[in-house]
């Protein structure tokens, strides 16, 4: 019987303070179990003997101390032994020296904000920290305000959530429970005010939360930000350090950004520098383009494809779809010298339903009024796949039968094109 052929598998035994790398392709699974010892993954401990089934990522297991590791024969990997978990794991420990002082006054716990340029294990030590958080017995809340990746929910948001374990290794941040909020691109220059309101408004509900949840307060937060630190990408940076008034900002390899930040912020506020692990991989457009892909249809359908989509029929009179900006601004080459755009980028603008509506992913909003939309939590995403202007009807796909609460659906540039 093949179906029931074991796979073949190869034993690697890890020295202390070693790590395996490996790569599995989007389509290809790869068979991780730890068969001796102790071992992490990003921060997340691996259960003695479990089978871990991981597919389309790149990684590492890292071992304190040693260990033994069953892998699956196909999978490509390799033993590294420098890497900078030491230097990560000081980040750890000036977070709980912060949350050990602040158990004695009324300040905020660590507001740890990640920096640096794409590609250098941002969201690594993000999860790295929030494991070691949460094996301590914190809770920290953690926001992702890179809406080209979509650690939390799919691209496109911006939102914060509650991490009271570690991050599981197969299934990513998926049960915790997120305030979500619709940017609606992949890209910061897209409506960077949008953007900024949306951190704004996100900043200020955790804010809130610190303040009445004591659990809260003293975990902290951490925060992974997006590779852009140049120009534009730069200021958004500022920004939002400024409205999360992060206490620790940690860049990860980029010598100037971290001379520049060490020279903006004093006092209070500790700015630090990491290297980058020798095990991050270089993402090219076409990978970081086919992970987003599958970030949307993971939510649709489930990691393992466990998950029900249904199909619905909306009436255009049901729904109101929206979107902020009125569109692109116009180009400034576009306009009369020296005039500006007048477009607001935070105005709320009515689409009417049309075909180029098709492959569109709408967010949901909670809100029952259309002025508290850019605060309110999204419910849940929508996949349009059909617009009928006849019988002035859509069709989407959404995760579960009866998601949606409220009328107003949010639009922006992102598509889900398989
Ligand atoms: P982005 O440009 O999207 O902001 P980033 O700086 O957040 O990227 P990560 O996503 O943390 O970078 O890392 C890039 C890739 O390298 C990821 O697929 C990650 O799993 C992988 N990676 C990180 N550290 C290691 C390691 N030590 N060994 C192997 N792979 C790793």
């Amino acid at each position: 019987d093949l179906a029931a052929a074991p796979i073949p598998t190869v034993i690697f035994n890890l020295p202390k303070e070693h790590e395996l790398r490996f790569e599995v392709e989007h389509g290809e699974t790869a068979l991780i179990k730890l068969i001796e010892g102790n071992a992490e993954y990003f921060g997340t401990e691996l259960l003695l003997n479990r089978e871990y089934k991981l597919t389309g990522c790149k990684g590492a297991v890292f071992t304190w101390n040693s260990c033994k590791l069953e892998v699956s024969q196909s999978t490509k990997a390799y033993i590294a032994n420098e890497t900078p978990m030491m230097q990560y794991a000081r980040v750890h420990k000036i977070m709980d020296d912060i949350r050990i002082s602040c158990l004695s006054n009324r300040e905020s716990g660590p507001k740890v904000i990640i920096v640096g340029p794409t590609d250098v294990g941002k969201s690594s030590i993000s999860k790295i920290l929030l494991g070691y958080s949460t094996r301590l017995g914190y809770a920290p809340t953690f926001v992702d305000l890179d809406p080209g990746q979509g650690s939390i929910t799919i691209p496109g948001a911006v939102c914060a959530s509650l991490v009271d374990k570690p991050v599981d290794i197969e299934d990513g941040l998926t049960n915790s429970l997120p305030f979500v909020q619709y940017y609606g691109h992949t890209s910061l220059d897209a409506n960077p005010t949008l953007f900024k309101a949306l951190v704004s408004s996100l900043a200020t509900s955790i804010e809130k939360r610190m303040e009445t949840n004591e659990q809260a307060r003293v975990s902290g937060v951490i925060i992974n930000t997006c590779g852009w630190i140049d120009g534009l990408g730069y200021e958004i940076l500022i920004d939002s350090i400024d409205i999360f008034k992060a206490n620790l900002i940690v860049v990860m390899d980029n010598d100037k950004l971290y001379s520049e930040l060490n020279k903006k912020y004093t006092g209070a506020i500790k700015v630090i520098k990491l290297p980058k692990s020798g095990g991050v991989y270089l993402r090219s457009p076409i990978f970081r383009k086919k992970t987003r892909m599958s970030k949307i249809r993971e939510y649709f359908y489930g990691i393992s494809g466990d998950l029900c989509p249904h199909f619905t029929i909306l009436d255009f009179k049901d729904i109101v779809v929206l979107k902020t900006g009125g569109g692109p601004a116009a180009p400034s080459s576009a306009l009369p010298i020296g005039a500006q755009s007048v477009i607001d980028p935070l105005q709320l603008q009515e689409v009417t339903p049309s075909t180029d509506m098709i492959h569109s992913i709408l967010a949901v909003s909670y809100t029952k009024s259309k002025q508290s939309i850019l605060k309110s939590n999204i419910a849940g995403f929508l996949y349009v796949t059909e617009v009928n202007l006849e019988t002035k009807k859509m069709t989407v796909l959404a995760p579960c039968p009866g998601l949606i609460p409220s009328k107003f659906l949010l639009m922006g540039t992102l598509k889900w094109l398989e």
